[in-house]
C-alpha cells in the first residue's frame, strides 16, 4: 500500500504517519527527516537544504525529487510506504507518479489531515522534536512522559528552528500557495480522502485506519 499524507505544517501528519507505518509495517518516509539528517551530518545536501528550511521556504524540487525517488527504490519499499512531507508541489507529485507508472504502479491513498490555520500556530509553538529519531510531541496535547526526553528512543527533544512563530507564518503561506493545490490533483485521481485533524490523536488515527481498511 502506497500512502501520501497531506496537510499543513503542524497538522499532525507526521505523528499519524509514524503510527500508520508501524501498524501496516511499511516504512515511514519523511523528506524533512532526510534533510534534517543531512544537516546534522553536515553534508553538501544538508548545507543547501538548511538555507531554505530556516527561511520557511521549500527546498527546490531539483534537490528533493531525486532524493525521494532513490529512497522509494530501496528494498524495504517493496510492500509500499507512507510519504510524509512529499509531495509538496504539483511537479513533485508528477515526478513521483511518472516514476511509478513506469513500473505499472500508483499511489493508493492521499489523505489530508485537515486543520484550520488558526489552530496551527498554537500547535507549532508547542511542538518538540526528537533530535535522534524525529518523533514529535506537543507540550500540551501529546507530552512525553519525561519533559524534554523522547519516549521512543530516550534522546533529547528540541524546538525546531522552523517551528518558531515567525517561520511558521511563512510556512503556512508557502503551504497555501504551493502544496494545497495537491488536494485537487489527488481529487482528480480519485484517491483523495480527508480527516478532521482537530480531533484527538487517537480519533484521527482511527479515522485514517478506517479509510485504509
Ligand atoms: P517537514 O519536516 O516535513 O515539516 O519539513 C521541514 C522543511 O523541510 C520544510 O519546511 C521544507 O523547507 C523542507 N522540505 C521537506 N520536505 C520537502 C519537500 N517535499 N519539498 C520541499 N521542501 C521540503
Amino acid at each position: 500500500m502506497k500512502i501520501i499524507m497531506l496537510g499543513a505544517p503542524g497538522a499532525g501528519k507526521g505523528t499519524q504517519a509514524i503510527k500508520i507505518a508501524e501498524k501496516y509495517d511499511i516504512p515511514h518516509i519523511s523528506t524533512g527527516d532526510i534533510f534534517r539528517y543531512n544537516i546534522k551530518n553536515n553534508t553538501e545536501l544538508g548545507k543547501e537544504a538548511k538555507k531554505y528550511m530556516d527561511a520557511g521556504k521549500l527546498v527546490p524540487d531539483e534537490l528533493t525529487c531525486d532524493l525521494l525517488l532513490d529512497r522509494v527504490k530501496k528494498d524495504d519499499c517493496k510492500n509500499g510506504y507512507i510519504l510524509d512531507g512529499y509531495p509538496r508541489t504539483i511537479p513533485q507529485a508528477e515526478v513521483l507518479d511518472e516514476a511509478l507508472a513506469k513500473n505499472g504502479e500508483k499511489i493508493d491513498h492521499a489523505i489530508n489531515v485537515n486543520v484550520p490555520d488558526e489552530n496551527i500556530v498554537e500547535r507549532m509553538s508547542g511542538r518538540r522534536t526528537c533530535t535522534d529519531c524525529g518523533e514529535t510531541y506537543h507540550i500540551k496535547y501529546n507530552a512525553p512522559s519525561r519533559e524534554g526526553i523522547c519516549d521512543r528512543c530516550g534522546a533529547k527533544l528540541i524546538q525546531r528552528d522552523d517551528d518558531k512563530p515567525e517561520t511558521v507564518q511563512k510556512r503556512l503561506t508557502v503551504y497555501h500557495d504551493q502544496t494545497e493545490p495537491l488536494i485537487d490533483y489527488y481529487k482528480n485521481k480519485g484517491i483523495y480522502k480527508e480527516v478532521d485533524g482537530t480531533k484527538s490523536m487517537d480519533i484521527v488515527f482511527d479515522d485514517i485506519c478506517n479509510i485504509l481498511g
